[in-house]
Order: structure tokens, then C-alpha cells, then sequence
């Protein structure tokens, strides 16, 4: 168990783990966010809580759990006594949060039983009002479930509103991001001009390309794979296209 709880990041000592929060069902996670006071955390990563999240969330802008919890902790520092409302996908990871915050001294913790997924089964069965908006981030092969019709992030090449996740079409790349359809159609589903070219390869070249220097022209492209900051780079590629 001590094990588990330090790959998680958690090594703060031991604590017990099974003192988690107050489940909630989708009814009562609803009536909590409407009463004043209610602080409510999303504790899924950035690119999940950007294209779908509860309305007031506090939206860490982590890129995985293990950075969260600390950064959520921050953030909450002088929020004790207030009552606090987790969320997650499908509810794992409120289990260890919610422990994790009793054990820093938060004397309200309640969390989503089951997560998003979960809440927008009832609220579609019990006629509720959703608060959550936008898409619910999945890891199958739409990458999202839209919850509603509200679009609440932006094309990372373009900045328009969208909410479609891609994955790039260079297989080698297959970066994660934001894409909206007319950049699709000019990107030919790629992130940046390079994966372009290696996509207009004929197939043997590409497996050429794949054995050779493409992790290390993608290492040269962008800083980090989570933040890729495509608009960037594109920007910065056509400048030097006009010089
Ligand atoms: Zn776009
Ligand atoms: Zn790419």
C-alpha cells in the first residue's frame, strides 16, 4: 500500500487512505454547488478539464495527477472549513484526493461518486439539469462524449472555438491536441508543417523516416508533447517562410 501511495506522488508519510469523502450522487452534487461557499476542483489533467468542465470549477492546470494533488493544495490552502466538491472521470482518483485532503485538515470533503461519467447517466435518467459543460475527455476513439452544446475551448493552431481532439496523423508523432475541422482540412490532420511532409511520404520512406531521425525532429519541434504550443510554432514557421 505505502508503495502505491508514493507512485502516486503522495509520499507526505502514511496516511490512511480508506478515510475518503462524502459520496455524492448527481442530485445532491448539485444541490452542494448551488449552496455559497462551495468550492469545487476539477481533478482531471488540463487537456481534460479544457473542452469539458463543472461551471466554477477551479481548473488546475496540471499534466497528470501526480503534479495535481499538490497544486490543488495550494490553491486551497485557506479553504478548510469551507465545503469542498471533487470530481474526476469515472471517481478513482476523488478516492485518493478526497483522503489526501481530510488528512491536510479539510473538514468538508464530499466527491462525485462514480465521476462525470456517471453523473451524466443520472442526469439524463432523473431529468436533471446538467452543471457540467461541454465534452466529457475519454480515452476511446471519439476522445470526448458531448454533454452539451456549449464549446468552451479553442483550435490550438487556429484559436477558433473547437473541441475536437485529435491525435496527428504522423503515426510516429500522433501528438494529442485541439484541431477544428478547417485546420484539418489544411493541416491534413498533422500538427505542424513537419509531420505534413512525413505524411505525404510514400509508405516505405516513412518507414525509413520512422527508424531514423523523426523522434529527433519532433524533439526539435516542440518543448513539451503536453503543451506544444502549435499556434507558435506555426506562426513562427510562416514568419520564416516570408523572410
Ligand atoms: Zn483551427
Ligand atoms: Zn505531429
Amino acid at each position: 500500500m505505502r508503495e502505491k501511495i508514493v507512485a502516486d506522488g503522495l509520499n507526505d508519510g502514511a496516511f490512511d487512505v480508506t478515510n475518503v469523502g462524502r459520496h455524492l450522487n448527481a442530485k445532491e452534487f448539485n444541490e452542494a454547488l448551488q449552496l455559497p461557499g462551495t468550492v469545487v476542483v476539477d481533478l482531471r489533467n488540463h487537456y481534460e478539464s479544457e473542452v469539458g468542465h463543472f461551471k466554477g470549477a477551479i481548473l488546475p492546470q496540471a499534466d497528470t495527477f501526480r503534479q495535481e494533488l499538490p497544486m490543488v493544495l495550494d490553491l486551497l490552502q485557506d479553504k478548510k472549513d469551507q465545503k469542498i466538491l471533487l470530481y474526476c472521470t469515472g471517481g478513482v482518483r476523488c478516492e485518493k484526493a478526497s483522503a489526501f485532503f481530510k488528512h491536510h485538515g479539510f473538514n468538508d470533503v464530499n466527491q462525485l461518486n462514480g465521476g462525470i461519467i456517471h453523473y451524466t447517466r443520472q442526469v439524463k435518467a432523473e431529468g436533471l439539469q446538467t452543471e457540467f459543460i461541454g465534452k466529457n475527455f475519454v480515452f476511446d476513439q471519439r476522445l470526448g462524449e458531448r454533454i452539451t452544446n456549449d464549446i468552451i475551448s479553442k483550435c490550438h493552431q487556429c484559436g477558433s472555438a473547437s473541441d475536437r481532439h485529435v491525435n496527428c496523423k504522423n503515426e510516429e508523432c500522433h501528438l494529442l491536441f485541439i484541431q477544428c475541422e478547417n485546420c484539418a482540412e489544411k493541416m491534413n490532420g498533422c500538427c505542424t508543417p513537419a509531420c505534413m511532409e512525413i505524411v505525404a511520404l510514400p509508405i516505405e520512406q516513412r518507414r525509413v523516416h520512422r527508424k531514423g531521425k523523426g523522434k529527433e525532429l519532433h524533439r526539435n519541434v516542440y518543448k513539451s508533447r503536453l503543451r506544444p504550443n502549435l499556434s507558435e510554432i506555426l506562426n513562427r514557421q510562416l514568419t520564416h517562410q516570408h523572410e
